[in-house]
């Protein structure tokens, strides 16, 4: 356990959490020496995310990028390609254009769920349309577990007839007006790195009603290995399954996820019960009819009304050996992506500059979350901020 000068031990913004069956499944694996990518796990995960989710066909596969990196060769992004993506996410949702020699044209975000603006997204097209270039893909997310304006995003996507990829990987949980998170695109995707709403300490799920998506990419995830007795190959592949092992710890996470989406919504009250009440401070709303994993909780500080800054916030969680995080920094601000249009009015920017992820896991205890309080309140006495 990780102690500061503090001597508390660290309180993470997402640690794993398992539950009671991970290890039987587990354990399972090595009585059976399914230590391979591949095996009755794998399956048996894959139809645990169909039945929880409804998605017709299901890839389990090594990461979340993986699944970003097949669905975008799926549709056939390469080279000198343009794919529109949400600015504001993590590096996972936008390198894998870059892997295919593809280039991101990157759209802000809108103010009430924090994600693509339907808006900018309908002025990129229709300014690389009028540069002559038709984007291969629009990708989009849910960050934080908010889903995102799925329906008018799927509308501008199917009037320009641009496929439509759903990074679902922060909403495993999370239910737009009904319909779950990771079915609102043509491909959609989840992780299962180790600090998601459920883990399998690494991994991630494409998932399609296309039944020919979904078989390609377990092809192109085992390295393309045509139907031969020896290894023989007409397309380059990829080692992008997930192993046995690691799908054996999925099938015990998905036993107990509704718990925690229930667990994570609950610290999400909690920090709005108090400061909810803060001037200053406010919390992304969750739409009436939608239902937010709330992965992580977050707010936004206004340094005029609070009196203090995100920063400020932060160094005070810190000096108790809390950690909390800056929200996602724009892809558009990134300096690997300072070439790349971007169309939009400053929110992602906006958003990066006040908002602060607080810990979030489903594991805190009612001590952890005194402690979150108390180095929360000191932010009063101690900003240097005025
Ligand atoms: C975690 C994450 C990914 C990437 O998933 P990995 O499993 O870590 O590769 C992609 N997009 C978003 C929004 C994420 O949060």
């Amino acid at each position: 356990m990780q102690t500061s000068t503090s001597g508390q031990s660290r309180i993470w913004l997402s640690s794993p959490h398992m539950g009671e069956h991970e290890r039987r499944y587990v354990n399972q694996a090595f009585d059976e020496n399914w230590i391979a990518p591949l095996g009755p796990h794998v399956d048996g995960f894959e139809h645990d995310l169909q039945n929880y989710t409804g998605a017709a066909h299901v890839a389990a596969l090594s990461s979340g990028t993986a699944a970003i990196h097949l669905a975008l060769i799926l549709l056939g992004v390469g080279q000198g390609d343009e794919v529109i993506c949400q600015s504001m996410t993590f590096c996972g949702t936008s390198n894998p254009i870059v892997y295919l020699g593809a280039s991101p044209v990157f759209v802000d975000s809108e103010s009430d769920t924090w994600n693509m603006s339907p808006v900018h997204l309908r002025a990129a097209i229709k300014d690389r349309l009028r540069r002559g270039k038709k984007p291969k893909a629009i990708i989009y997310v849910h960050l934080y577990g908010m889903p995102a304006q799925a329906d008018e995003i799927l509308a501008i996507a199917r009037e320009y007839d641009i496929p439509l990829i759903e990074d679902a990987a922060e909403a495993l949980g999370s239910v737009y007006y009904g319909r779950p998170c990771g079915t609102l695109g043509d491909m959609s995707i989840f992780s299962f790195n180790g600090n998601k709403i459920i883990t399998t300490s690494g991994g991630g799920a494409l998932l399609s009603n296309n039944k020919e998506w979904i078989e390609k990419a377990r092809f192109l995830a085992t390295q393309a290995r045509d139907a031969a007795p020896h290894y023989q190959h007409t397309q380059i592949g990829y080692n992008y399954r997930m192993s046995n092992v690691c799908a054996a710890i999925g099938r015990g996470q998905i036993e107990v996820l509704d718990q925690r989406v229930a667990q994570r919504r609950a610290n999400h009250d909690f920090y709005e019960s108090w400061l909810g009440r803060w001037p200053g401070v406010s919390f992304l709303r969750e739409p009436k009819g939608v239902l937010a994993n709330r992965w992580l909780s977050c707010i936004l500080i206004d340094p005029e009304e609070a009196g203090f800054t995100r920063e400020d916030m932060r160094l005070a969680l810190a000096a108790d050996n809390i950690e909390s995080r800056p929200l996602w920094k724009p892809m558009h601000l990134q300096p690997i992506y300072a070439d790349c249009p971007f169309y939009g009015d400053g929110t992602s920017e906006f958003l990066f500059e006040r908002g602060l992820c607080l810990p979030s896991g489903s594991n805190l205890t009612p001590e952890d979350r005194a402690r979150i309080r108390e180095a929360a309140e000191s932010v009063k006495t101690n900003a240097v901020w005025i």
